[in-house]
């Protein structure tokens, strides 16, 4: 680090709460899939804010729509409403194939406000059993955190809201077994995330529309990581799988904060007037920003661009030895080392110009921006067993 990276740096550590463990790099400018940081280097940005800068760093269409939507109208209360309100709604279920008056959005800021609308939108049924998978993450707030399966996150905060069942992750028979005529909800991510791009087997999603349908249950489907394109598709379950609720934030925005619950057929009318309420929920400039988005996706083909892009990746990436799995969908791409030195390698990765996470001890995750270049995917498919070289000198894949 140099002088002023460790000033920023150390004037962190004494200002800023100490939730995420010391920042990496102080970064300052962002074009593309590319950023920079306070001394000046440039990082090829493969995680794209965790899947949220979808259009990558300062995109054109993004910016004019944000600063013309604040420059005309900027926030109203929800006693009111705008025109990007009423439009990303219906756009919003127009993507998932319904249409207006055939399901309702309730807009939030964040993912786990808008799992938290959902887990009190299933309230409504008159059932409180929720089942989830185990390797699940729905969020960091107290009800998003009952249905978040990680041990470390939820201990020091019981005790958290109860009538929460977890079954493994992929496993119908399991599903099966748990859900019951009291069970409220099911639910799942299409791919989950912060597991490291797991995917389920082959229907899977099939196979708990079913199960919930057998017990009247919901099913609920988390795509705020998976969703709005991260996947080459505008959502990661198959279509023919129709959900009662799909929850979407991150790349939903394109970096401007939102998030969305959404609630298709009877689904969207059980919450009700009084129910559940919001300050910045829905204000017409983040609306404005996902609805750039999602216009930008479509006119620059982006979903088509994920799925070419995210295959050459993962067929890179797999080609070394070092490799035991690469998983994932699109722009979405998840990979087990055959050691647990994630940290290293995402260490390596970074000196040598490219942000990489390590999802697990032994996973690394990539969701870059859907704007990545063809020139920025092949320069970190070359830089890669170099990477390899350096976060594990003494491995090889006949160690594995
Ligand atoms: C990130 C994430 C959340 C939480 O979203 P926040 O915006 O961080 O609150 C919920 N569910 C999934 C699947 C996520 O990946």
């Amino acid at each position: 680090m140099t002088t002023t990276d460790a000033d920023y740096g150390s004037r962190y550590a004494a200002s800023v709460m100490n939730t995420f463990g010391p920042p990496k790099l102080v970064l300052v400018r962002g074009e593309g899939a590319h950023v920079w940081d306070v001394d000046g280097r440039e990082y090829v940005d493969l995680l794209g804010g965790i899947a949220v800068n979808a259009l990558g760093h300062g995109h054109p269409a993004l910016v004019e729509a944000v600063t013309t939507q604040l420059g005309t109208l900027g926030h109203i209360s929800n006693f009111f409403t705008s025109r990007p309100q009423v439009e990303l709604a219906e756009r919003l279920l127009e993507l998932l194939g319904g249409q207006p008056g055939d399901g309702k959005v309730f807009f939030t800021n964040s993912g786990t406000e808008a799992n938290e609308a959902a887990f009190k939108l299933t309230r409504r049924t008159g059932r409180t059993e929720i089942v989830v998978a185990e390797g699940s993450f729905h969020g960091r707030t107290m009800g998003s955190l009952a249905l978040t399966s990680k041990e470390a996150y939820r201990t020091p905060f019981e005790p958290l809201p109860g009538d929460v069942t977890f079954v493994p992750y992929g496993d119908a028979d399991a599903l099966a077994a748990a859900v019951t005529d009291r069970t409220a909800a099911v639910l799942l991510e299409p791919i989950q995330g912060e597991a490291g791009v797991v995917v389920p087997p082959e229907g899977y999603l099939a196979a708990a529309r079913a199960v919930a349908d057998e017990h009247g249950a919901l099913l609920w489907l988390d795509e705020v990581q998976s969703g709005m394109g991260r996947t080459g598709r505008w959502f990661a379950h198959d279509p023919a799988v129709r959900p009662d609720i799909v929850t979407v934030a991150k790349g939903l925005g394109g970096g401007f904060p939102i998030g969305a619950c959404i609630g298709l057929g009877d689904a969207g009318t059980l919450l009700e007037p009084g129910n559940h309420g919001t300050t910045f929920g829905g204000n017409p400039v983040a609306c404005a920003a996902a609805l750039a988005v999602i216009r930008t996706i479509e006119e620059e083909g982006l979903l088509e661009h994920a799925t070419v892009l995210g295959q050459k990746l993962r067929d890179g990436l797999a080609a070394d030895p070092r490799v035991a799995e690469v998983r994932g969908e699109g722009l979405f791409v998840g990979l087990d080392l055959v050691a647990d030195v994630s940290a290293e390698v995402a260490a390596a990765a970074l000196r040598a110009g490219f942000i990489v996470n390590n999802a697990t001890p032994r996973r690394i995750r990539l969701a870059p921006p859907l704007v990545l270049s063809q020139d920025d995917a092949s320069a970190f498919l070359a830089a890669w067993p170099g990477i390899l070289d350096e976060a594990m000198p003494d491995a090889s894949g006949e160690q594995a």
